[in-house]
């Protein structure tokens, strides 16, 4: 049921490398299926009874491995299905020829497919072993234990032709793969303060309540806001505001564990996300997050932060950011400078969480 659900998200998240190769698996599988049904049917009737079986058992076994994926949202079978129908369409090719010896130029597909879908290393395992198998096929052609449909020379061109293809193609795949960590970093980062932004912070704040409700696990959420940023912005500067903005990033950088997550959700509001995290320990977060900014000494000013705290009680990721926010609220009317918390008593405490949790893994 997990699984499904994760299987899902894939196929929706579009902007998702994992979606284009889903996409290009399906295409592929699909008009290979439906080509060699095609070519299944036209051999049954000319009686050719070993290729029919042949050709319907792959084409079968493609859907098949599409089904799988579908159903499982294991991805691996169904590639490794490709890679492994193509090798053995290329060695059939080096061996018979295929249409007046041009079946060979079809194997330049094979290096773009397989770093497409293995990345980059997987991929050069593969491109060693079509290879291999080449140089295999030449040898024991040499030696007379097989004929091959093309000579040597056909051959030692094609490689040379061949390895140049590989290369641009893992060259290519491996600006593509770094192309996408420096965009996919870029969208989820506040370049002002390095902290993850407002979409992001929001995606994996409803990825962590989703974990804290299966598995009955505390989580806390903290909402701060830089008290009288106005005025630092009005006397000071837009650039010292941007330092002060800063340094507060540094302070929550440093005061959190490396499993929270931090953002900026706002011009000078910060929210962190706190799993595994009581509200008697987010509460110490807050407190020590709140007194270290309150104690930095930016020259002849200094700069408070006020704070609201919620806990996860059941609640969506909106409610429990508008929880936390009507706690920021009091913290700003009652004086700022302070870390108030939204509804403390019906937190769920330690002890219960325990006994839920073993009680469930007694189950
Ligand atoms: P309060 O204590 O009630 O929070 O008052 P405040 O002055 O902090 O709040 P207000 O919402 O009135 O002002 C927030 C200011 O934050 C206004 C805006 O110019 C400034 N701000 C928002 N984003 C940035 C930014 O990226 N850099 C800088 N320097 N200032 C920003
Ligand atoms: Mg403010
Ligand atoms: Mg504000």
């Amino acid at each position: 049921m997990f699984k499904w659900k994760k299987n899902k998200e894939i196929y929706y998240d579009t902007t998702s490398p994992e979606f284009d190769k889903i996409r290009l698996i399906y295409i592929f599988i699909t008009i290979g299926s439906i080509v060699l049904y095609i070519m299944s049917f036209i051999h049954l009737q000319r009686g050719e009874k070993d290729l029919f079986f042949f050709e319907f058992l792959v084409s079968t076994g493609g859907l098949l491995s599409l089904l799988y994926m579908r159903t499982t949202g294991k991805v691996h079978v169904a590639e490794n299905f490709i890679l492994i129908g193509l090798y053995i369409l290329f060695v059939m090719i080096i061996i018979d020829g295929g249409l007046e010896k041009t079946g060979i130029y079809w194997i330049f597909v094979f290096p773009f497919v397989s770093f497409f879908l293995k990345g980059n290393k997987i991929g050069l395992l593969w491109n060693m072993l079509i290879l291999g198998t080449i140089g295999l096929l030449v040898y024991l052609s040499h030696e007379k234990i097989v004929s091959i449909a093309y000579t040597p020379i056909e051959i030692r061109q094609f490689l040379g032709a061949y390895m140049i293809v590989m290369l641009l193609a893992y060259i290519f795949e491996n600006a593509l793969l770094k192309s996408y960590d420096k965009l996919s970093k870029l969208a989820m980062t506040d370049s002002l303060t390095g902290l993850y932004n407002r979409y992001y912070l929001f995606k994996r704040l409803e990825e962590e309540i989703k974990r804290a409700k299966r598995y009955n696990h505390p989580l806390c959420l903290i909402i701060f806001d830089i008290d009288n940023f106005k005025q630092i912005n009005d006397k000071y500067g837009h650039d010292v505001g941007d330092a002060v903005l800063s340094m507060v990033a540094r302070v929550v950088k440093r005061n959190i564990r490396e499993t929270d997550i931090a953002g900026r959700f706002g011009g000078e509001e910060f929210v962190i996300v706190c799993p595994e995290t009581d509200i008697q320990n987010g509460y110490i977060v807050a407190e020590k997050i709140r007194k270290t900014i309150s104690q930095i000494n930016f020259g002849d000013f200094n700069v408070t932060v006020s704070i609201g705290l919620a806990c996860f009680n059941d609640e969506t990721a909106e409610q429990l950011l508008k929880k936390a926010d009507i706690a920021l609220y009091r913290a700003k009317n009652s004086g700022k400078n302070k870390v108030e918390i939204y509804d403390k008593k019906n937190c769920p405490q330690r002890e219960q969480m325990k006994t839920t949790h073993q009680e469930q893994q007694a189950v």
